[in-house]
């Protein structure tokens, strides 16, 4: 008998989507290593996903039993499963009978499994009657979803991890994959470090770890993307090294793009851009040199007020070229969260339907209603992640359910979603760990299992979806996130909920996809556990999946053709900078830790990296400000301040200061927060907020 039982499963932080196996000895305790049979890592692990275990088996933070506030202005009181949920219901009945189904709302996040994206958006937009349904993926890559729709007809990454094997060019545009999707970037250096020839480019305000490999670095200054992408699109299209066969046969509009570049001029765009003409030209003959040209792009496009047309021009460079739909090319948004995809596949947003079928068609919103048997699907889109928590704080939204997120940390304009909970009539929320923030300000605080506490699906980057183990059991009262919702929903009085495990929610979410582009009808639980991942589509029980879209060059689109989009807005219309806020701050990531910190924080391992939050500025700017590394700093925009320790480096454009994300309270206080800084600002069509363009000024730390 071995002293362990080993189970497969997947890493539960970034969207690379690492296999694991969790091993659990005889006294429950759990080790991870790396599953080597895994097409995505084989074998390997990165820092966080290496200390997966220690979140799991250390419960000290966890939430263990409901707790409600008998009144507000109380403090919550542990009450049982059956009090916590007759006042869910309670409370949200009531409140929908007062004032309609779209005075409740749901905030979720890309760390749910799919089967319970699928419930939540199923109980609120074929049940509620609302489809304030939103998720903390419109933080990170809904600039992406509609940069694809407009593109290539819908939502669909067209490539296959295998093809970076393939490529000879990448251009890693907006991303940090060295820190940020580690393991997919050992598997590009490993390409470059194969075949020598292989050229990098990153385009980056920030000299990061990713430059270590770069044969090129832009290092463009802030929100001037779209400049630099239609700049190396000129020059392409000016010698003529695009794919004419490809642009005449499969794609439309190619002369409405060529014409908006036609006063184009290169001197300019570098200027506006910071960086030199040459090295355009350089970018642009690497990318017509290449045989295999991958773009990968994340959060440094994505987060802008311009963010959907960042992406418009990235993905005319693919089309020009004609590097989709074949070995080694594409367009490859990466997602930061393990199952962002697997949201975006059920409808996961305010304005998605499930099954990639579109909320604005009557006949697809009769045909999610008639599946469901429940109300009519409003075609009106529901309140997206900042308007969810703007309509709080007005009023006009009465009660939110938060799941598995901490807005408090995570959602821009802090001290703005601070009030707007203040002031909530309702507040639940459903974790698992009370070092969420947000917590605080639940009404009632509902406890759901973890990682390897339950099972279901999630799919990555790639579209590759895969398996997750239960191989514990949760702690104290918690319960899985789908029985929460089915619980809550069956005592609403909705029919439809009758489900007795996460399999059941599965198999109704895969009949939903049958005949659609994401058909996943030939994957069942028992093929995922017995073959391992697939990448959708899967449409037959035979069905080995689909690891490229497009090989066919027939495109999503009405005609069948990909469509160059010419973007609107080249400048950003971010926050303008003036005498009093004279520098642009950028938020981002650091290696160690994962979003707010509530998973990593408590891992003393990734603490050794960096403990702490810092602001990252230039020598020069520094020298300015006669300020020198270690000083504490008071930075400051409209909306608040922060208090941090100062990193002068040479890494960053002048002009330019870099903050982590991660930290909330630190020490107590909020100082290390970088939202209580960052705007309302969003994209105007993906609603993405402008996360890299924040006004600010920067003083040296006078104590009171
Ligand atoms: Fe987990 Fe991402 Fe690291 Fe892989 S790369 S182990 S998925 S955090």
């Amino acid at each position: 008998m071995p002293a362990f039982k080993s189970y497969k499963t997947t890493c539960s932080y970034c969207g690379v989507g690492c296999g694991i196996i969790a091993k659990k000895d005889t006294k429950g305790v759990i080790t991870v290593e790396g599953d080597p049979d895994h097409p995505v890592n084989r074998g390997m692990l990165c820092s966080k996903g290496m200390n997966l275990h220690h979140v799991v088996q250390d419960k000290s933070d966890r939430i263990l039993y409901p707790e409600m506030r008998w009144s507000k202005g109380h403090d919550r009181q542990r009450v049982s499963w059956e009090q916590a949920l007759e006042k869910a219901v309670a409370v949200f009945s009531t409140i929908i009978k007062k004032y309609g189904p779209d005075s409740v709302g749901f905030y979720v996040s890309g760390q749910c499994l799919t089967e319970e994206y699928y419930l939540v958006n199923k109980l609120a937009k074929g049940f509620i009657g609302t489809n304030n349904v939103d998720t903390n993926s419109r933080l990170c890559m809904s600039s992406a979803v509609v940069g694809y729709k407009q593109a290539l007809g819908e939502d669909s990454v067209p490539i296959a991890y295998e093809d970076i094997e393939l490529a000879d060019c990448f251009m890693i545009a907006g991303a940090n994959p060295a820190w940020c999707h580690p393991i997919l970037f050992r598997r590009i250096e490993a390409q470059k470090e194969k075949n020598p020839n292989t050229k990098i480019i990153v385009v980056d305000p920030r000299r990061t770890q990713s430059c270590d490999i770069a044969d090129l670095h832009l290092q463009i200054l802030p929100g001037t993307d779209v400049i630099l992408y239609n700049a190396i699109a000129k020059r392409l299209i000016d010698r003529k090294k695009i794919d004419k066969n490809f642009i005449n046969n499969h794609t439309n509009d190619f002369e409405k793009l060529k014409e908006s570049l036609r006063s184009t001029s290169l001197a300019e765009a570098a200027k506006l851009c910071g960086i030199t003409v040459a090295e355009i030209k350089k970018a642009a003959s690497y990318i017509a040199d290449a045989k295999g040209f991958i773009t990968l792009w994340a959060m440094g496009l994505n987060q802008s007020s311009i963010g959907v047309n960042k992406n418009n021009a990235l993905l005319n460079l693919s089309l020009l070229t004609g590097h989709i739909g074949k070995p080694g090319s594409g367009p490859f948004s990466l997602t930061g969260q393990p199952n962002a995809m697997g949201g975006r596949e059920v409808g996961g947003m305010a304005n998605l339907l499930a099954a990639h079928k579109n909320l604005a068609n009557d006949d697809h919103r009769r045909e999610v209603a008639n599946f469901w048997g429940g109300k009519e699907i409003s075609p009106k889109p529901g309140l997206t992640a900042t308007e969810m928590f703007d309509a709080l704080e007005s009023g006009k939204l009465k009660a939110v359910w938060i799941i598995c997120t901490n807005p408090l940390v995570s959602l821009p304009n802090a001290n703005k979603v601070e009030n707007a909970l203040k002031k909530a009539k309702y507040v639940i929320v459903q974790d698992i760990s009370h070092r969420s923030e947000t917590t605080e300000y639940a009404d009632l605080l509902l406890p759901a299992a973890g990682w390897a506490e339950k099972e279901g699906t999630m799919t990555n980057s790639e579209r590759r979806i895969t398996y997750l183990n239960k191989v514990i059991d949760p702690p104290g009262e918690a319960i899985s996130d789908s029985e929460i919702l089915w619980r809550f929903a069956r005592r609403m009085g909705y029919h439809g909920f009758d489900y007795n495990s996460a399999e059941e929610v599965y198999k109704e979410h895969c009949l939903l996809t049958k005949g659609t582009n994401i058909d996943i009808s030939g994957l069942s639980y028992t093929r995922l556990k017995e073959e391992g991942s697939f990448q959708w589509p899967v449409p037959q029980n035979n069905h080995e999946g689909t690891s490229r879209l497009f090989e066919d060059k027939k495109f999503y689109t009405d005609t069948g053709n990909a469509k160059f989009v010419v973007p609107r807005f080249t400048k950003p219309t971010s926050e303008l900078l003036t005498e009093d806020y004279p520098l642009i701050l950028t938020t981002g990531r650091v290696r160690d830790q994962w979003h707010t910190r509530t998973k990593t924080g408590k891992v003393n391992r990734l603490l050794t990296h960096i403990s702490d939050p810092f602001l990252e500025m230039n020598q020069v700017d520094a020298f300015l400000l006669k300020l020198k590394e270690g000083d504490i700093v008071v930075v400051e925009s409209k909306r608040g301040k922060v208090q941090v320790k100062i990193k002068v480096s040479d890494t960053i454009k002048k002009g330019v200061v870099f903050l982590p994300m991660h930290w909330g309270k630190v020490l107590g206080n909020d100082y290390g927060r970088a939202n209580n800084l960052t705007t309302n600002i969003v994209d105007p069509i993906s609603k993405e907020p402008d996360f890299k363009f924040t006004a600010v000024r920067v003083s040296k730390y006078v104590k009171p």
